[in-house]
């Protein structure tokens, strides 16, 4: 299988698109580790690995914000597989009020998740990439990489920042052989999103359906949400892209709501 033999670290694959990541991937051979701060989440989608091929795969507790937690479970990792060939850097959380009433502490929790979070896990990661000379580094944008929307300050300044920091890393990894790539999904049904619907019809003074309808998926082509399936295909195409022609990019994967 085109992932034989490959060793993925997978963050926020307790739940939601990392979870479907670390099944699409373990499906087409790779080992993975799911890396969450949710234990029982991360439980559960190691034993739906087990279940659905019998694949090898295990639960590591990493909180992306914490530098020597990061360090030490993607350390075990690599001690425990051998080594680290893919990162999907993928854990986030959404915050989302006007900016006149956004917390600070909030937008920094925010930033520090998404942002320090890729900063600290490519950091971990690519101590074993680079001696192999080989390595994919896959972040987690969003539309919100290349768009913006009204009350989510935090959120769209912390996806542009990912894509600067994945645009680094593919100059700073191409000479060890790593290649970095940003996935930039439009709206997946996750619980991520089903907590902002009532939110944003809150905020913005308008019901539920209208969030859905136009907020959500009023510039998308066909008025559907994306799937966690047609994100972690990708994901698994860019794990398995072996040269540094495909480097420094994203791929948006939104039903034509942004199109680059
Ligand atoms: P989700 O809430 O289903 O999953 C997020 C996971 O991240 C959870 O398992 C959570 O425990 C974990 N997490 C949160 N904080 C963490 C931390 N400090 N350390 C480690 N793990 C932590 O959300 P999702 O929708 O699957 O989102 C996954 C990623 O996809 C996020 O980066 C999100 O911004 C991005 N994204 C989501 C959508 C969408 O519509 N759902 C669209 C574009 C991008």
């Amino acid at each position: 299988m085109k992932l034989d033999n490959n060793v993925a670290v997978v963050t926020g694959a307790g739940s939601g698109i990392g979870r479907q990541i670390a099944l699409t991937l373990a499906r087409q051979g790779a080992r993975v580790a799911i890396a969450d701060i949710d234990m029982d989440g991360a439980s559960e989608t190691v034993e739906q690995i087990r279940q659905d091929r019998g694949r090898e795969a295990m639960a590591v507790h990493m909180d992306v914000t914490n530098e020597a937690e990061v360090t030490e479970s993607m350390d075990a990792v690599a001690k425990r597989f051998g080594r680290i060939d893919t990162l999907v850097s993928n854990a986030g959380i959404q915050i989302v009020h006007p900016i006149q009433d956004f917390p600070y502490a909030q937008f920094q929790k925010l930033m520090d998740i998404h942002v320090g979070g890729a900063f600290l896990t490519t950091k971990a990661a690519v101590k074993h990439m680079y001696p192999q000379g080989s390595g994919s580094l896959i972040y987690m944008g969003s539309v919100h990489s290349h768009e913006a929307s009204p009350l989510k300050s935090a959120y769209v300044a912390a996806k542009h920042a990912i894509l600067g920091l994945a645009r680094v890393m593919a100059k700073e990894g191409a000479e060890h052989g790593v290649r970095s790539n940003v996935i930039c999904p439009g709206f997946v049904k996750t619980p991520l999103v089903e907590k902002q619907i009532p939110e944003q019809a809150h905020d913005l003074g308008i019901s539920e359906e209208e969030v859905v309808n136009r907020v959500m998926l009023g510039d998308t082509v066909d008025q559907t949400f994306t799937t966690v399936q047609d994100v972690a295909d990708v994901a698994a195409f860019l794990a398995g892209f072996e040269t540094n022609a495909l480097t420094g990019q994203s791929i948006i994967v939104s039903h034509g709501w942004c199109m680059k």
